[in-house]
C-alpha cells in the first residue's frame, strides 16, 4: 500500500509542529504539505526544521489561495479562521480537525462537508478524555438529579473559554439525560447571579501559566461528591491521537466521526 499523503494546517503552531513530527516519524505516512497563516514569519521555512526533525523538503505556505491536490488527509490545528478558509479548498481530501471554539456556522459547515467526504472533529484527541466523555455519560445517567459542575484549566494563551473539551464533557452529560447542553449550560456566575437551578451544568475556566489541559467533572447528588478528572501531561498525546485518527479516517466513507469511533467506543452509527 502506498504511503498516506497528509497535509497539516497550522503547521507552525504548538500543535502543528508536534503533528508534523509525528507524521515524519510515521512509517506509512508522507508529509505532503504544510500550511500556515499567509504572511506569517514562518512562511517559507522548512517545516521539518521547525518541528525539530531536520530538513523535510517541505516549506510552510500560506493557506489563503493554497491548494490541496493529491492530498489524502488534512490535519487542522489552526483555529476557527483557518478552518473556515480550509473547508472550500479541501478537494477530495478527508479532514481531521482539532480546532476548538467553532461556533454554530462552522459546526454547520463541518456537517455539510461530512455529507460528501470523511470528517473527524475532536475537541480533544487524547485517549483518556475520549474515555472520560463516555464515563461522564454513564455517571450523569446513573445520578440523574446530581448537580454537575465542570472545572477546567489551561495555559494563559488559550483563546476560547470554556475549553472545547469542557463543552464536550457538558454535552455528554446533558445528552445522557436527554437534554440539549444549550438549555442547561451556565457559562458564568457574576456576583448577582441567582442560585443554580436543577439540572444546570456550570462551567469554570482557569487560565494561567503553562497548563496543558486539566478537566474535572463534579457530580454532586447531595451528601457526597464524585469527581472525574483528566490531566494531559504533554501535547504529544493530542498529536499522536490526531495522527491515529488520520490513518483511521483514510479508510472511511463520508460522515462526521469522533475519537470514540476511532477507539471503538461507538458501536452503532
Ligand atoms: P497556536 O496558536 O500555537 O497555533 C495555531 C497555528 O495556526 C499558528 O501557527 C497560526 O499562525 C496558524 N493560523 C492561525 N490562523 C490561521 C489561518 N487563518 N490560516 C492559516 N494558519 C492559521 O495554537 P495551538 O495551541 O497549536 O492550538 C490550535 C488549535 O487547536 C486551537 O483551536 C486549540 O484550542 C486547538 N487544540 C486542540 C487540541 C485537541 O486535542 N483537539 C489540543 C490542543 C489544542
Amino acid at each position: 500500500m502506498s504511503a498516506l499523503r497528509v497535509a497539516v494546517v497550522g503547521a507552525a503552531g504548538k500543535m502543528g509542529r508536534l503533528v508534523v513530527a509525528a507524521i515524519l516519524d510515521h512509517p506509512e505516512m508522507t508529509l505532503a504539505a504544510a500550511l500556515g497563516r499567509k504572511g506569517s514569519a514562518s512562511e517559507g521555512l522548512d517545516v521539518g526544521v521547525l518541528a525539530g526533525r531536520g530538513p523535510a523538503g517541505i516549506v510552510i505556505t500560506g493557506l489563503t489561495g493554497g491548494s490541496l491536490g493529491g492530498v489524502d488527509v488534512v490535519i487542522d490545528f489552526s483555529g476557527p479562521e483557518g478552518l473556515a478558509e480550509l473547508l472550500p479548498i479541501l478537494g477530495e481530501a478527508a479532514l481531521v480537525s482539532g480546532t476548538t471554539g467553532l461556533g454554530d456556522a462552522l459546526q454547520a459547515a463541518l456537517s455539510a462537508r461530512a455529507a460528501v467526504a470523511p470528517v473527524l472533529h475532536a475537541a480533544n484527541f487524547s485517549t483518556g478524555v475520549t474515555l472520560l466523555l463516555h464515563l461522564v455519560g454513564v455517571a450523569a445517567r446513573a445520578l440523574p438529579d446530581a448537580d454537575i459542575e465542570i472545572v477546567e484549566a489551561h495555559h494563559k494563551a488559550k483563546r476560547d473559554a470554556p475549553s472545547g473539551t469542557a463543552l464536550a464533557l457538558g454535552k455528554a452529560a446533558a445528552e445522557a439525560r436527554g437534554q440539549a447542553l444549550g438549555d442547561v449550560a451556565r457559562l458564568a456566575r457574576p456576583p448577582e447571579a441567582p442560585p443554580r437551578v436543577p439540572q444546570e451544568i456550570g462551567f469554570h475556566a482557569v487560565r494561567g501559566g503553562d497548563v496543558i489541559g486539566h478537566h474535572e467533572v463534579w457530580l454532586l447528588p447531595g451528601g457526597e461528591r464524585l469527581i472525574l478528572q483528566h490531566e494531559a501531561h504533554h501535547r504529544g498525546v493530542f498529536a499522536q491521537g490526531a495522527v491515529q485518527a488520520a490513518a483511521w479516517l483514510a479508510r472511511k466513507g463520508p460522515g462526521l466521526y469522533g475519537m470514540a469511533d476511532v477507539l471503538g467506543l461507538v458501536t452503532a452509527r
